[in-house]
């Protein structure tokens, strides 16, 4: 498995974050000779922010990830300290796994994966330029002088490019607190004429848990049955512990509003946009007055640092005024720092200029993957990484592009969402950004994905055989519960609710009305008893959607059919008749790929869209 040829395509990862790894070790699983270059390799796999993977959305991110052999899951499980199945008492397609983690196990975790992966060296130091020729990036200039010559590029730095880190009115150049930034690489992309813009995020103080008054606050333990990240996993790795919770009041409100010029994101200082959905405690207050409280999770980073992230605080104001809110607040009173809070304010590249391949659409053999492409967090940065990877090796080895649809994948609603809409703010994940959500569910990523790797022959013979196995499962107790009708009376008289004279139902079927679990049907499909549990409860699952699956069915078959239409590069969108100027400009500028691409664009109506239909079918 993984054999590479030496005429193997050379790729070049620069960065390595979470994107830059998953890019990586992607590549070289799917057959590439791999070089990843990142500034520090002791770094690689740091957690610049919050101590945790997963969560909603995100969760759903990193079982795809490792439904095609990636990183992010099993290094996650390698670390986890407290697991909590975010939306449990909610339907299985809006659950998210999300797992706390040990900071430091976790980076030693992402370190010795890519040090045992085959045809993947690390080196360390900065990429200042590209080599580009015949239109064509082919290699990579470092800092400490040579080039690197390859087949593709993958950029995957960040929030290093020209960053800026912000407290109070103080200002340093650097990609992450103690990380120099980015900025010979920014300028270089600027000369290209990418399309770039400027965004922010922020991070709260570091608290040292010895100097916290754990018995006045409320634990949160973990759940008692936790669920694992990656599909291999079977049962956390190491301790688990407790949380605590705690909340501002009217005195750490009043500290921060009288103190809000002397923030750098209100003081006009940043000019970059924020993460809408991970608000800094400036923004909290300003934006949401009436709220007297907000609460905070006081998140153990790890099991042998006292160092704590209290997470629901982040902030740019002046260490003294953080010091002082933080010791407002029940517990904190004499907590100590270990790292204040602060704002970074970095370079983005509107992802509109690439294609959903990840590829620089106007200079081919260069790919971007992570916030360099304006999003945040680290499952979409790592979910990127990974699409990138692949798809440097293919185009490097004359493949078809491996791109994925919104109808089987959050990693695709992302991508689509990135290249075709671009972003105005930090892009995070939501299952509401999904419109089949019931069919891309976190517990059945590998189902839908796991085949995609294989075909890819992308991952290891460990991983196909347990999925080979859990198929087999699978399918042996969908087999039992459809093989019997079981009469009306007969499932009412074994006391699941459903009419005496209904009528008859087979195990699927009766498994679809709420609330009635596998175990119900012990006496009715007795067979279920030699199945692999997990398995029965996986098929309950698909149990309760199945009814809805087959009405969505019309809808996904429709978004296949226009993703597969492609619009030929020749396609003159100035010879439609009756679009609007800015939506020319627009069509010109992005040339979608395919038809579902064109129709998802900003300002594209459904007049608009049948002049195109109509003058692609003249064209033919
Ligand atoms: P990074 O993890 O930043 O990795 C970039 C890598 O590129 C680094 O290894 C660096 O060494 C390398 N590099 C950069 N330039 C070069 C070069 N020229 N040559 C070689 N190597 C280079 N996410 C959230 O979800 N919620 C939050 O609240 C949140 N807050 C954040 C607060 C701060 C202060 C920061 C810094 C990040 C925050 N994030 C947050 C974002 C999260 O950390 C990132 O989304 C994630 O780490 C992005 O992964 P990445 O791989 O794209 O980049």
């Amino acid at each position: 498995m993984f054999h590479v040829e030496q005429s193997a395509p050379h790729i070049v990862v620069v960065g390595g974050g979470h994107a830059g790894v998953e890019a990586a070790s992607a590549a070289a699983r799917a057959g590439a000779r791999v070089t990843l270059v990142t500034l520090k390799a002791s770094a690689i796999g740091v957690m610049s922010c919050n101590p945790a993977i997963g969560g909603l959305g995100k969760g759903h991110l990193v079982r795809e990830i490792d439904a095609f052999g990636g990183i992010m899951g099993v290094a996650a499980d390698r670390a986890g300290i407290q697991y909590r199945l975010l939306n449990r008492s909610k339907g299985p397609a809006v659950q998210g796994p999300r797992a706390q983690m040990d900071r430091e196990l976790f980076k030693g975790a992402v370190q010795a994966i890519i040090a045992q992966t085959k045809n993947l060296t690390v080196i360390e130091g900065q990429v200042v330029d590209l080599v580009i020729r015949s239109g064509k990036v082919t290699g990579v200039v470092l800092q400490q002088g040579g080039e690197l010559l390859c087949d593709g590029v993958i950029l995957t730095t960040g929030t290093f490019l020209n960053g800026v880190i912000h407290i109070g009115t103080e200002t340093t150049s650097g990609g992450r607190m103690g990380e120099r930034a980015a900025t010979k690489l920014a300028d270089l992309l600027y000369g290209l004429n990418l399309p770039m813009g400027r965004l922010k995020t922020g991070t709260p103080p570091r608290l040292d848990g010895r100097t916290i008054d754990w018995d006045r606050l409320e634990r949160q333990p973990g759940d008692e049955d936790p669920v694992m990240l990656s599909f291999l996993s079977s049962a956390p790795a190491v301790r688990q512990i407790d949380c605590a919770i705690t909340h501002t009041n009217a005195r750490t409100h009043d500290i921060v509003r009288e103190n809000l010029n002397k923030s750098a994101m209100y003081s006009g200082n940043i000019s970059g946009v924020g993460p809408r959905y991970c608000p800094s405690i400036e923004d909290k207050i300003a934006r949401f007055a009436d709220k007297d409280s907000h609460q905070i999770f006081l998140e153990p980073e790890g099991l042998t640092t006292p160092s704590v992230y209290p997470n629901g605080i982040s902030t740019s104001l002046p260490v003294d005024v953080q010091q002082d809110y933080v010791a407002s607040i029940v517990g904190l009173e004499k907590a100590e720092f270990l790292q204040p809070g602060y704002a970074i304010e970095y370079d983005y590249v509107d992802p509109q200029a690439l294609s959903h391949a990840l590829e620089v659409k106007a200079l081919p053999g260069l790919f971007l993957a992570g916030q360099i492409n304006g999003t945040t967090g680290y499952e979409e940065a790592g979910a990127q990484g990974l699409i990138a990877g692949i798809n440097a090796f293919l185009a490097a080895s004359g493949g078809a592009p491996c791109v994925l649809s919104r109808a089987d994948s959050y990693i695709g609603v992302m991508i689509d969402d990135l290249v075709t809409r671009g972003v105005s703010e930090p892009y995070r994940m939501f299952t509401s950004r999904a419109e089949f959500r019931l069919q891309l569910r976190a517990d059945n990523a590998d189902q839908r994905l796991t085949p995609k790797a294989i075909d890819l022959a992308m991952i290891d013979e460990q991983r196909k055989a347990a999925f080979d196995q859990k198929m087999q499962h699978l399918e042996s107790v969908r087999l039992i519960l459809r093989s019997t009708k079981v009469a009306s009376r007969k499932a009412h008289e074994s006391g699941i609710n459903v009419s005496a004279d209904g009528p008859a139902r087979d195990g699927m079927e009766l498994l679809s009305i709420p609330d009635v679990r596998p175990a119900a049907l012990a006496e009715l499909f007795p067979d279920l008893q030699d199945c692999d549990p997990q398995a029965v409860e996986q098929v309950a699952k698909e149990a309760i959607y199945a009814n809805y699956l087959d009405r969505q069915q019309r809808e996904r078959d429709r978004l296949l059919k226009d993703e597969q239409s492609v619009i030929p590069d020749t396609f003159q969108f100035s010879a439609v008749r009756g679009l609007s100027a800015e939506l020319l400009e627009k069509l010109e500028r992005q040339r979608p790929e395919t038809i579902a691409h064109a129709a998802r664009l900003e300002g594209m109506t459904p007049v608009a869209m049948n002049s195109i239909l109509l003058a692609l079918r003249t064209k033919d």
